[in-house]
């Protein structure tokens, strides 16, 4: 559903991903992890259209997306930090994208509201994002992102400004909703746990590159390099 090749990207004389491939299913719920630095963002940057590529192409669903603005690509993203319009109300922000659409008002309504179900949030539709805990705000970026159906869900760190215990149960919310929508997603992150405990599949990355492609049980159990078992885990 994305096929991503040959993808490069340098910033003056330094190259920070080389000749990165992969192939994401329709549906599938994928990870890249990887320490800090390794090229994770700006891979996911070049796929929403924030960035350009240096070289390789990118392909959304049978068309290539690799030189189309963001608007272009049908693509929503949720960053790490709280990205929410901070004088806008909650349903406001969830709207923005579908004003941008210029969909109907009694459309608007119709789909906030489904969207406030959904995220297990009915009653803060009025309030505004500094009123909010920081998962409800996440919860509400995420609203915001999946609204206008976007048909693929960039998700940059969206759990790494969380106490580790919201931290768990939004873990298990975003992937029983992105199960739920069948949306294609890929997931940034440096944390392990959270990788291999989420996705279908995991690219485990390092100076940018991929080290390894594999479901959670294969890089975990059956590590490629000495880096995706020191990184993974089960080598200290
Ligand atoms: P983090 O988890 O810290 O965000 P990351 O794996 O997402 O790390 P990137 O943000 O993709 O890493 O950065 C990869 C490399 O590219 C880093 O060395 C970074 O300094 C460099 N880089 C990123 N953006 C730019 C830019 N606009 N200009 C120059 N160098 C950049």
């Amino acid at each position: 559903f994305i096929d991503i090749r040959n993808l490069r990207k340098s910033f003056g004389p330094a190259t920070v991903v080389h000749d990165f491939a992969l192939a994401v299913e329709r549906g599938e719920f994928v990870s890249f992890l990887g320490p800090s630095g390794c090229g994770k963002t700006t891979i996911l940057r070049m796929i929403a259209g924030f960035e350009t590529a240096s070289a390789g192409s990118i392909t959304i669903d049978g068309q290539e997306v690799t030189d189309l603005p963001p608007a272009k690509r049908n693509v929503g993203m949720v960053f790490q930090a709280y990205a929410l319009f901070p004088n806008m109300t909650v349903a406001q922000n969830i709207a923005f994208g579908l004003r941008v659409a210029r969909r109907g008002p009694d459309e608007i309504a119709a789909r906030v509201e489904e969207m406030l179900r959904l995220i297990k949030l009915p009653d803060i539709a009025g309030r505004y994002p500094y009123q909010l805990s920081g998962g409800q705000q996440q919860r509400v970026a995420l609203a915001r992102a999946i609204a206008v159906k976007p048909q693929v869900l960039l998700l940059d760190e969206p759990l790494s400004a969380l106490d580790a215990k919201i931290r768990v149960s939004l873990r298990e919310e975003i992937r029983s909703l992105q199960k739920d929508l069948g949306i294609t997603t890929i997931f940034v992150t440096h944390d392990q746990e959270e990788a291999l405990s989420m996705s279908d599949r995991v690219v485990v990355m390092n100076e940018g590159r991929a080290e390894q492609i594999g479901t959670p049980f294969e890089v975990y159990n059956y590590p490629r390099t000495r880096f995706v078992a020191s990184f993974v885990g089960t080598l200290n």
